[in-house]
């Protein structure tokens, strides 16, 4: 078992998780099997109790696992289905030491951060690796090197290292900035930080230079010297035009030669052509569309990511340049101002959860349906449509969901019954991977291409089963349901050229050349509409 660790130094967001991801792609295209693992180290036991102001988006896996984002760089990426361990955190290490301790498990011993919680750490990073299968396992640790926090993930590493000296590789990522109006790239950033890594014992193999242009030879050359690197593992990582640029221009420097010869490993040439395939779709588009992503969340773009990519995915698919223009949904509040909606192509409400901003997306939904403009709901989305659709076609006034007001005389949307009484906040939702029936004929069938589907869920509510066929008769079909059929999955609308929203989120799933059909869906629309006469993109 091999593995690469990749730290960061200087400042965070650096794109450490694209780095990992990138080098992971790089591997596999190399013949091998590669897995990631990221490292966090706060104290919360997953991401799925934080919001994602504070964090981003949080990403689900198939088993449920409620992770950060970046395992949905590595998924999408390395095209591979991670499990829940492959997120290890300072609370889940923290959480099995302890509850060690009270099983007797080191009767007699002082329970202490070294050696205790350190093993602690060794042993889940080997048995994720193990268990995975990979030749080679990618561990990003999160935060930057100096951190309170990470430090006994850094020890541990360096440990591991110490152990097995011919099986880890550390590539520590780092900014080289440009100051002045000569405009000077800046090293001393970069030697700062691999100071700080070799005081905790820990010497880089590679260093990854991140920056707006490319490295000059001679920063390389004094990196190289003052961080003891060779030059030829100086990689310089200049801001990209996406990031699925970015194992190109690191196989460009040798990235993979680089790490096969460390660790003394053959391998055969590197197989690029479906990545470059997809790159240069992405890079040359031939149409292009607009679509307004309307969420609360605006401030970040990390918090609608795999939204982001699942177009990106989809744009590609079709040779098209999805412009996504994220709308706060209380701007859209003030009656009557969709100015903000004018001209989009196409109009995606995500998933979210709380009150605020949810009166907003319901102006968004009604725009979308009377004036036949492409529409994508998905989780919250799926039951904001609902609700949509309750109030202004079937006219039932003060339809809601209980979350947002348990009054309501139309629960349309309502707590699914196995979470009543559910009082632990912490991984309790209807979580991961369920499938889903799709009926023959739907729009979400031919999309799909098959009946039996699988899709990732992240939800407490659902609509209420008492509506469906008040639903059904208006117009709104439940053409996607569970299994038992007790579960309403996809909506579409009847009559609209593309209003479909689904209660399971399909970006989770959305990879390169393989990407989600509902967003596939959004965009063919999307350039369908922009084809028609401006007079006829608005009905209404
Ligand atoms: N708040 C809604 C629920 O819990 C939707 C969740 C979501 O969009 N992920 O059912």
């Amino acid at each position: 078992m091999k593995f690469v660790f990749v730290t960061g130094g200087v400042i965070s967001g650096l794109g450490k998780g694209i780095t990992a991801s990138s080098i992971g792609r790089l591997l596999k295209c190399r013949g091998l099997n590669v897995s990631a693992i990221k490292i966090d180290p706060y104290l919360n036991i997953d991401a799925g109790t934080m919001n994602p102001f504070e964090h981003g988006e949080v990403y689900v896996l198939d088993d449920g696992g409620e992770v950060d984002l970046d395992l949905g760089n590595y998924e999408r990426f390395l095209d591979i289905n991670l499990t829940s361990n492959h997120n290890i955190t300072t609370g889940k290490v923290y959480r099995s030491v302890i509850e060690k301790e009270r099983t007797g498990e080191y009767l007699g011993k002082t329970v202490q951060i070294i050696p205790h919680i350190t093993n602690e750490i060794k042993d889940c990073i080997r048995t994720v690796a193990e268990d995975s299968g990979a030749d080679i396992t990618i561990v990003e640790l999160g935060g930057t090197v100096g951190d309170i926090e990470s430090m006994p993930f850094l020890e541990a590493v360096r440990q591991m290292n110490a152990e097995n000296k011919n099986d880890c590789i550390f590539i520590h990522t780092t900014l080289v900035p440009v100051m002045g109006s000569v405009g000077e790239q800046k090293t001393k950033p970069t030697q700062h930080s691999v100071k700080e890594l070799r005081a905790i014992g820990i010497q880089p193999d590679i260093i990854v230079a991140r920056g707006t242009d490319p490295l000059e030879e001679s920063i390389k050359s004094k990196i190289s010297l003052f961080c003891d690197v060779p030059i030829e593992a100086v990689l310089s990582a200049p801001d990209a035009r996406t990031i699925y640029e970015v194992p190109m221009t690191l196989e460009a420097q040798g990235a993979t030669d680089h790490i096969l010869a460390k660790f003394g490993m053959g391998a055969p040439e590197a197989d690029l052509s479906d990545w470059g395939h997809f790159l240069q779709r992405i890079l040359e588009p031939k149409v292009e569309v607009r679509i307004a992503c309307v969420g609360k969340y605006i401030d970040l773009a990390d918090s609608y990511i795999s939204h982001t990519e699942a177009f990106i995915h989809a744009g590609a698919e079709l040779e098209t340049r999805v412009g996504l223009q994220f709308v706060d949904s209380d701007d859209l509040l003030a009656d009557g101002d969709h100015s903000q909606l004018q001209g989009v192509n196409g109009i995606l409400v995500p998933g979210g959860f709380g009150n605020r901003g949810v009166e907003g997306k319901m102006v968004a939904v009604r725009y979308a349906r009377e004036n036949r403009i492409p529409f994508l709901g998905v989780c919250l989305g799926f039951q904001v449509a609902t609700i949509e659709v309750a109030r202004n076609v079937l006219g039932l006034d003060d339809a809601n969901s209980t979350e947002f007001d348990p009054e309501t005389p139309y629960p349309v949307v309502d707590l699914l019954p196995e979470q009543r009484g559910v009082k632990r906040m912490g991984a309790t939702m209807r979580l991961g991977a369920q499938p889903i029936i799709v009926s023959n004929g739907s729009m979400a069938n031919e999309l799909y291409g098959k009946e039996l589907i699988t899709e990732r869920h992240r939800h407490r509510y659902e609509v209420n089963p008492k509506f469906v066929e008040r639903f059904e008769e208006a117009g709104w079909s439940f053409t996607g349901r569970s299994p038992d059929k007790v579960r309403m999955e996809i909506g579409e609308l009847e009559g609209h050229p593309y209003f479909v929203a689904s209660q399971f989120h399909p970006e989770f799933k959305s990879r390169p050349g393989d990407p989600s059909p509902l967003h596939l869906g959004l965009v063919m629309a999307a350039v369908e509409h922009s084809t028609l006469p401006r007079a006829r993109q608005r009905v209404v």
